[in-house]
């Protein structure tokens, strides 16, 4: 088995295949964006909630570096995890395309990107998501 070719698989579902939108859910009642989606809203408690395009440019407000990935994860350590203020929302997600720890900084331009999440599994599948990277070139004196 080969996850060869996987980026360029990435780039033809993220158009193609809906799940791989950039989704949140907007709660109906109070107006607040979670993400991941959630079936139920933990600031007012009401189910109604409904899908939400979440923007794919935010800012990174901080970060972590994490040197135990679980088991069946990556071998390269350490993985750094951003806490991401998008406007309307903020997430918690991996930060990728790293290449320079020292430029991580809190004021950062970061996107979202779809990467390999994990290795296949059972069936063969490989899962993707969202993680964020610095945006290229920016905010870089070179
Ligand atoms: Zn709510």
């Amino acid at each position: 088995m080969s996850g060869v070719g996987g980026l360029r698989n990435v780039e033809a579902w993220r158009t193609r295949i809906p799940r791989y939108r950039f989704l949140g859910a907007r709660c109906k009642s109070c107006g607040k964006l979670h993400y991941p989606p959630l079936k139920a809203c933990p600031y007012c408690g009401s189910r109604d909630l409904e899908e939400a395009q979440l923007p794919r440019q935010g800012r990174l407000l901080a970060f972590t570096s994490v040197y135990s990935v679980e088991e069946g994860g990556r071998e390269e350590s350490p993985i750094f995890v951003g806490l991401i203020d998008l406007g309307v929302a903020r997430v918690v997600a991996e930060l990728t395309d790293v290449t320079d720890p020292s430029r991580l900084a809190a004021g950062i331009p970061v996107e979202a990107v779809f990467r390999r999440i994990s290795e296949e599994d059972d069936e063969g599948v490989i899962v993707y998501g969202v993680k964020f990277r610095p945006v290229p070139g920016a905010g870089e004196g070179d």
